[in-house]
């Protein structure tokens, strides 16, 4: 059997794409990505980069409140169980993730837990192979797979990531541990400057540090960093290890001085890194037209097909700029609709 819509990826994009294509009857199959260890070390485990954050205070429709009866409601008991911390009342990215899954599967969607390593795009239809060897033929295909925040690599960074060390200001910088302490960004492009700028709201004082003496930043995105009184910028400053505490989590960065090898010990509850980010594009294989970093290209504007027709893009794989859960969801939504319309134009229903 041709499958008229298989979905790869599973974060916001891949869900609300879902979502669509079960109510217009393309039962679609979703593959959520699979449960290893690679995955789980690189950050692209199913649920995609919102099922790494903590709390979701910016997803419209979800005002901080007691979810738990909404929650046990809407949610199977394997799900409830895989969501943490089911006692906090607030809606967090893991909770968020789950309802999306059940809200596609509710309308049909299929879902394996396994990642596509292989597409081949070169005639129609489709061939897709997965990890666990599933082979499957798609009349369309929908790449929802996100991007992967980019981390400096130490180990004590790793240790505390959710207990301090974050790679996205705007998911986590209002969390009551940040409010009022010293904080420390990484980078010197554009992110490294709103992520600086954003957190000075909650911080006493942001260090940035970054590795050279010159932003890679717009001027105007710097000049507002080097106006900002609350923040510090450490330049050729690298970042040695992050200092922590098993209940506290971060407590503070070791920062080296580049040119003099010095080090130097911050306080810091917490450390941003803005240093990049690397679209989860590799089972490509160059399939697809993209930009010089990586991200999908789309070849229309205000539409999510690619250079290959048939074939379309949704969410952070395709968008190095918005990289929100709302943005993701809606060009999720776009990309099921252009897929359905493309469909019908090939007489396929
Ligand atoms: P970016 O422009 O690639 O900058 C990454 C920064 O991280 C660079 O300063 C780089 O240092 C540093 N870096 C990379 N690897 C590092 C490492 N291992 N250790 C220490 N530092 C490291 O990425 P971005 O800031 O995420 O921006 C991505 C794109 O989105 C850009 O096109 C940007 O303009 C756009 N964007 C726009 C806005 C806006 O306009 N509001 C906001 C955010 C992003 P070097 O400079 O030394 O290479």
């Amino acid at each position: 059997m041709t499958e008229r819509v298989v979905i790869i990826g599973s974060g916001p994009a891949g869900w609300a794409a879902a979502i669509y294509a079960a109510r217009a009857n393309l039962e679609p199959l979703v593959f959520e990505g699979a449960l290893t260890q690679e995955n789980y070390q690189q950050g692209t485990m199913p649920l995609g980069q919102l099922n790494l954050t903590t709390e979701v205070e910016n997803y419209p429709g979800f005002p901080h409140g007691d979810l738990k009866g909404y929650l046990s409601s809407a949610l199977p008991p394997e799900s409830l169980s895989a969501v943490p911390e089911f006692d906090d009342p607030a809606l967090t990215g893991p909770r968020l993730m789950h309802l999306m899954r059940q809200q596609a599967k509710n309308f049909g969607t299929r879902v394996i837990t396994d990642d596509i390593l292989e597409v081949d795009l070169s005639s129609r239809p489709f061939k897709l192979k997965s990890l666990d060897g599933i082979q499957t033929e798609a009349h369309s295909i929908i790449i929802a797979t996100g991007a992967r925040a980019n981390y400096l690599g130490l180990p004590s960074e790793d240790k505390y990531k959710n207990a301090g060390v974050s790679a996205c200001a705007v998911c986590d910088g209002g969390l009551p541990r940040f409010k009022s302490k010293p904080l420390v960004v990484v980078g010197g492009g554009d992110s490294a400057m709103e992520e600086a700028t954003y957190l000075t709201k909650f911080a006493s004082t942001v260090y940035l540090v970054h590795r050279r003496g010159e932003f890679r930043a717009s001027k105007i995105m710097a000049q507002r960093v080097l106006d900002n009184p609350k923040i510090t910028v450490k330049w050729f400053t690298g970042v040695e290890e992050v200092l922590g505490d098993e209940k506290l989590g971060v407590i503070g960065v070791r920062l080296k001085d580049l040119k003099s090898g010095v080090t130097e010990d911050v306080a810091a509850s917490g450390m941003f890194c803005a240093i990049g980010h690397t679209p989860n594009t590799n089972f490509l294989n160059g399939q697809l037209q993209t930009d010089d970093k990586g991200y999908i290209v789309y070849t229309k504007a205000f539409r999510t097909d690619t250079s290959v027709e048939g074939v379309f893009a949704a969410g952070d794989v395709a968008d190095s700029y918005y990289r929100q859960a709302i943005t993701s969801a809606g060009t999720g939504c776009m990309a099921a609709l252009d897929a359905e319309r493309w469909l019908g134009a090939q007489g396929v229903h």
